[in-house]
């Protein structure tokens, strides 16, 4: 569904991401894992070219992102992203919030919108919460409509990063368990996490990046049990 050949990024002259091949298919769930600074957070970003890559290809549903006579906004409506800091309008009730792109993008009505919104809501299980204050929401009720939010455009794939690390501990699991569900419903993800427990046990995939190269990837378990490369085993040993 999506990949990346030959991926290439630079900020001044640190080389973040050194030729990067990856591809992820529909229905596949994807965990990238490794260090601060490895460029994790880089390569999702090259994904829906919210950062453009120097060089390499980015392929969506066949098309090269990166050709000049692609229209990008059109593919990129179909990846839905989920950042660490929620990106809420904090003046807009959680419904506004879900329907603000939709309508913007003028893809249906008012009633069509509100209605997917809610359909959305119920899936993270925050119906009730549909005219709340965003404001007034806790971290996890925040990061649920965040992910209701990128539902409603209907994405092909949804890109996640680190999507529970700015939230309390006791708040991480309802978050997960959302995105375990949508796992489990089919949906094609990439998720870049530091919680290894859902690595393991929902992704088909985990990437082990590594100052900026994918240094090991495979079946979680295996990958668990019995990485291949030692810095490998350094890295996952932390999470002991
Ligand atoms: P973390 O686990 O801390 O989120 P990461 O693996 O996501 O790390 P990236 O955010 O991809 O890492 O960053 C990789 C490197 O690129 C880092 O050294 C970072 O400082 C640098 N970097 C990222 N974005 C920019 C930018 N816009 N301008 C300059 N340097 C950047
Ligand atoms: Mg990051």
């Amino acid at each position: 569904l999506i990949s990346v050949q030959g991926l290439r990024k630079s900020f001044g002259d640190h080389e973040v991401l050194k030729s990067i091949d990856l591809s992820v298919a529909h229905g596949e769930v994807v965990t990238i894992i490794g260090a601060s600074g490895s460029g994790k957070s880089t390569l999702l970003r090259c994904l829906n070219l919210l950062e453009s890559p120097d060089a390499g290809h980015v392929w969506f549903h066949g098309e090269d992102l990166m050709d000049p006579s692609t229209d990008v906004n059109r593919l990129r409506e179909q990846i839905g992203m989920v950042f660490q800091s929620f990106n809420l309008f904090n003046n807009k009730d959680v419904l506004d919030n879900c329907t603000l792109a939709p309508l913007t993008l003028k893809l249906c009505s008012k009633e069509q919108a509100e209605a997917t919104a809610m359909r959305r809501l119920e899936q993270v299980g925050l119906a009730d919460f549909a005219h709340a204050d965003v404001r007034r929401l806790s971290g996890g009720q925040k990061q649920r409509v965040a992910i209701a939010r990128a539902l409603c455009m209907n994405p092909e794939i949804m890109l996640f990063d680190e999507p529970t690390s700015a939230l309390d501990p006791e708040i991480v699991g309802e978050v997960l368990e959302v995105m375990r569900q949508l796992a489990a419903d089919g949906m094609t993800m990439v998720v870049v996490t530091h919680e290894m427990a859902f690595a393991k046990n929902v992704s088909d995939r985990v990437v082990f990046m590594d100052r900026g190269v994918i240094a090991e990837q495979g079946d979680p378990k295996q990958m668990f049990t019995n990485p291949q490369l030692p810095r490998t085993r350094e890295f996952l040993s932390r999470y002991l």
